[in-house]
C-alpha cells in the first residue's frame, strides 16, 4: 500500500465516480463505524501516505514549498478521498491521531528533502478539532527537535471556518503555535465568514485564495476583480497570497502579473508521491 502509485489514485479520485463513500448522504452508521475503526487502524499501523503538492513563484518558477495531503487506501474499498473521511474523523476524535501523524510524516519528509539540498517550507492542514488540543503545540516542538527542522519550515493551514467556529479557542491555541515560529496560513480565504476582527488577532503570514475563485478566473472579469482585490488587501494587511487550484496557464500568467506570491494546483502539479516529487524538484531546480 505505502508504495502506491499515489499520483495515479489522485488521477483516479479526480474522476469522481470513485466517491466509494459519501459522508454526507450515507444513513449507515454502522458503516460509518466501520470505516473509523478502519482508520484508527490505518492510522496505527502507517498505512495511510501523504501526497505532496508544490507550491510555486508564479514569477520565477522556483518551487519553494509543498502542501500535505493525506491519502488513503483501503484495503477493500480502495481509494477514499479525504472529504470523504475527514469530516468523520472529526466528528469521532480520530482526527487529532491522524493529525500528529501527518505532522510527523511531513517533517520527517521535510528533513530528507532538506538534507538533499531542497529547503521547502511544508504546509499542513489543521482541523477544526485540533484547536482544541492543548498538548500540540509541545507534540509540534518535539517533532521539530527529532527532525532538526527550523519552525519556520512548518506552515500549518486552517481555514477560516474552523477558526471561526470557536474563534476564542482558535485564537489561543494558534497563537501558541506562532509563538514557538510556526506560520500561519488561512485555508479556502474568500468562501468562509470572515472576521478581520480575528485574523487581526492572529499572527497571519499567509492566505490562500480558494480554488472557486481560480478555477474561472482566465475568463471571468469579475473573478479576476476578486482576487486582484483579495492580494493587495492580503499585502496590505502583509500576508503572503497562495492561489491554490490553478488549472490553467492563462490562470497563472494573470496570477504573476497580479503580484500572487505564490500557485498551486493541476497545472503546475497534482499531489505526489515523494519520489515523483523528488523528480519535480529536479527538473525545476534551475528555476
Ligand atoms: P484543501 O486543504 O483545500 O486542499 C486542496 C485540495 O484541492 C486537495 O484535495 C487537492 O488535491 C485539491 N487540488 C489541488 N490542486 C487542484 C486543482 O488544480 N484543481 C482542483 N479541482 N483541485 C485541486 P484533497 O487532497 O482531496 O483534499 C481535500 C480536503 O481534505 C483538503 O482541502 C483538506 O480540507 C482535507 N485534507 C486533506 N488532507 C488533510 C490532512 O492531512 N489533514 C486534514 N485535517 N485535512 C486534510
Ligand atoms: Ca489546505
Ligand atoms: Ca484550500
Ligand atoms: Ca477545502
Amino acid at each position: 500500500l505505502r508504495h502506491a502509485d499515489v499520483a495515479v489514485l489522485d488521477a483516479r479520485a479526480a474522476e469522481s465516480h470513485i466517491r466509494v463513500y459519501n459522508h454526507a448522504a450515507d444513513p449507515h452508521r454502522p458503516e460509518r463505524l466501520s470505516l473509523m475503526g478502519d482508520l484508527k487502524i490505518a492510522i496505527e499501523q502507517d498505512a495511510l501516505a501523504l501526497a505532496y503538492q508544490p507550491k510555486l513563484e508564479p514569477r520565477t518558477g522556483r518551487v519553494v514549498g509543498a502542501e500535505a495531503l493525506v491519502r488513503w487506501t483501503h484495503p477493500r474499498r480502495g481509494f477514499v478521498p479525504p472529504d470523504s473521511f475527514i469530516p468523520l474523523a472529526e466528528e469521532t476524535g480520530a482526527i487529532r491521531h491522524l493529525t500528529r501523524w501527518g505532522l510527523r510524516r511531513a517533517l520527517l519528509q521535510t528533513a530528507d528533502w532538506a538534507a538533499a539540498g531542497h529547503d521547502l517550507r511544508m504546509s499542513v492542514n489543521l482541523s477544526v478539532r485540533d484547536l482544541g488540543d492543548a498538548a500540540l503545540p509541545d507534540r509540534i516542538d518535539a517533532l521539530l527537535e527529532e527532525t532538526g527542522l527550523k519552525p519556520d519550515r512548518l506552515m500549518l493551514e486552517i481555514t477560516e471556518s474552523a477558526i471561526m467556529g470557536d474563534p476564542e479557542t482558535a485564537v489561543a491555541l494558534l497563537s501558541r503555535l506562532a509563538d514557538r515560529g510556526m506560520d500561519l496560513s488561512i485555508d479556502d480565504f474568500g468562501v468562509g465568514q470572515s472576521s478581520f476582527a480575528y485574523l487581526r488577532r492572529l499572527p497571519v503570514r499567509e492566505i490562500k485564495i480558494d480554488r472557486s475563485f481560480i478555477r474561472t478566473l482566465a475568463e471571468t472579469a469579475q473573478d479576476q476583480a476578486i482576487v486582484s482585490t483579495i492580494i493587495k488587501l492580503g499585502h496590505s494587511l502583509g500576508y503572503k497570497v497562495t492561489a491554490e487550484g490553478v488549472e490553467d496557464g492563462p490562470a497563472l500568467a494573470l496570477l504573476a502579473e497580479m503580484g500572487c506570491d505564490l500557485a498551486q494546483g493541476y497545472y503546475i502539479a497534482r499531489p505526489l508521491t515523494p519520489a515523483a516529487f523528488t523528480d519535480f524538484l529536479a527538473r525545476h531546480a534551475a528555476g
